[in-house]
């Protein structure tokens, strides 16, 4: 029988896959969105921009070398989690995969990661924690695409924990996984596209309206640090009473297409 590698074999077989497969994720999903808004940008979908302040080029010089960190911590992190699978202390889910068992699973841990999202990122607002955890993420006033990895090193700690944490309680599919990795991405990098990118009416819509928005995160961001604290989901702000009284006031006004006009420089004097 074979010995499982020890945590040096892990590090050396896997340290450079890891970090080049988490910085890829990131540099893919943030192009992707951050592409999309230059170009919506260039049409009507301009008036959806949701603040009027413009990320600067010290916003993304920060956050883009935050993301590299964030990366080194996640791949730091993804050392040991290999590990305890390689010796049998997280299982893995081995077996046929129908498609219904598939959504089942990427439901529950989207679920899942929703509410260690928004419990985590509640702790984090506390005053005991929001120094070292969380403040750094909101030095970003004007989220942009380029904002999804921008954490302090405690924060992309607590942000990883989640995974040893679900694998601990639930076998899951490697399928399941990857996709998961790539719905937690796209999101989070919509989340802060600072334009909104959800068909209007998503916020009032009977069933949709429990899905986040990206208004709904960059309120969070530049309206109000108490309100929003959601990822995936706005049922635990809704629940808990934590969302911003005016979100759906602001996602109705930042979707409709008469803001354009609001958006106009305002008329030069006339002369008499
Ligand atoms: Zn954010
Ligand atoms: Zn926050």
């Amino acid at each position: 029988m074979n010995t499982p590698p020890t945590l040096i074999q892990i590090t050396q077989q896997m340290v450079l896959g890891s970090f080049a497969f988490d910085m890829a994720r990131y540099l893919v999903a943030a192009s992707l969105v951050a592409g999309v808004v230059w170009l919506l940008r260039r049409t009507s979908w301009a008036s959806r921009k949701i603040q009027r302040r413009e990320a600067n080029r010290a916003d993304l010089v920060r956050e883009v070398l935050a993301a590299v960190r964030t990366v080194v911590v996640y791949t730091a992190m993804s050392v040991p989690t290999v590990w305890a699978f390689r010796h049998g202390y997280l299982a893995e889910y081995r077996g046929a995969l129908s498609p219904l068992a598939f959504a089942g699973y990427l439901t529950a841990i989207l679920l899942a990661h929703d509410t260690w999202f928004y419990w985590t990122h509640r702790a984090m607002h506390t005053k005991p924690l929001y120094r070292a955890f969380h403040r750094f993420h909101h030095l970003t006033i004007t989220p942009t695409a380029w904002t999804a990895y921008s954490f302090a090193i405690p924060e992309a700690a607590m942000m990883f924990l989640f995974m040893p944490v679900w694998f601990s309680l639930v076998a899951t599919p490697v399928p399941v996984i990857f996709t998961f990795l790539a719905v937690m991405i796209l999101r989070n990098a919509m989340g802060h596209a600072g334009l909104e990118l959800h068909p209007r009416g998503w916020a009032r819509h009977p069933l949709l309206r429990w899905i986040s928005t990206t208004t709904h995160h960059d309120m969070h961001h530049g309206t109000s640090y108490n309100h929003n604290y959601g990822f995936y989901f706005t049922w635990w702000d809704k629940l808990m009473g934590t969302e911003h009284p005016d979100y759906v006031k602001t996602f109705d006004r930042v979707t409709t297409a008469a803001r354009a006009v609001e958006n106009l420089p305002a008329p030069a004097a006339t002369s008499a």
